[in-house]
């Protein structure tokens, strides 16, 4: 399947959710919100075309990350893609960035299955357009304060919001995933 991307795969990003993360940067979003740090990656024609097979391919051995980052641009711009590529890893945790509301993707949800797929995968949904009046640089893993890290497990299964503590120990994660000689 055809995928387009603003950058090749990033590896080993402290800043896109907790521990060591392999980051795919999906090109295209239409939120255009004000102050966006990564105007590059609005252009739905943009970027470059690639292949999801060959984005696994770049991914290459995950085990001594922490988790995969979807970010851009949006990602949901590109669902079917992005579906593809989280199936490939049923056992790594999975974040996903978007301009959306969490109850704005249910609602794509009612009428497009891949959605409906996509966020049974996820482990965590960082929903929301960046507001610049909101901007903050006391939230993590965020830029504005609208912005939640949601428990797309435990919404979904309680059928509300649920946002997600955020109690990360970067040691805790890595001893357990690295080994030092
Ligand atoms: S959703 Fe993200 S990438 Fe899109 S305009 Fe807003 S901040 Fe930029």
């Amino acid at each position: 399947m055809k995928a387009r991307m603003a950058r090749p795969v990033e590896k080993d990003s402290i800043v896109d959710g907790p521990g060591i993360r392999t980051v795919l940067w999906f090109q295209g979003c239409t939120h255009n919100c004000y102050g966006c740090h990564n105007p590059q990656t609005h252009d739905l024609d943009g970027g470059y075309i690639t292949e999801t097979s060959k984005i696994i391919e770049e991914v290459g051995d995950i085990s001594f990350q922490d988790g995969i980052t979807f970010s851009g641009g949006d990602p949901i711009m590109q669902i079917d893609a992005v579906l593809e590529i989280a199936k490939k890893y049923p056992d790594i945790n999975k974040w996903l960035y978007t301009g959306f509301t969490f109850e704005q993707l249910l609602l794509i949800g009612e009428k497009k299955e891949s959605m409906r797929e996509l966020l049974n995968l996820l482990d965590v949904v960082v929903d929301g357009k960046f507001e610049m009046n909101l901007r903050s640089f006391d939230v993590k893993f965020r830029g504005s304060t609208n912005q939640r890290v949601i428990d797309v497990k435990k919404s979904l299964k309680r059928k509300k919001v649920i946002e997600k503590k955020l109690e990360y120990n970067p040691k805790k994660i890595v001893s357990e995933k690295r080994v030092y000689i």
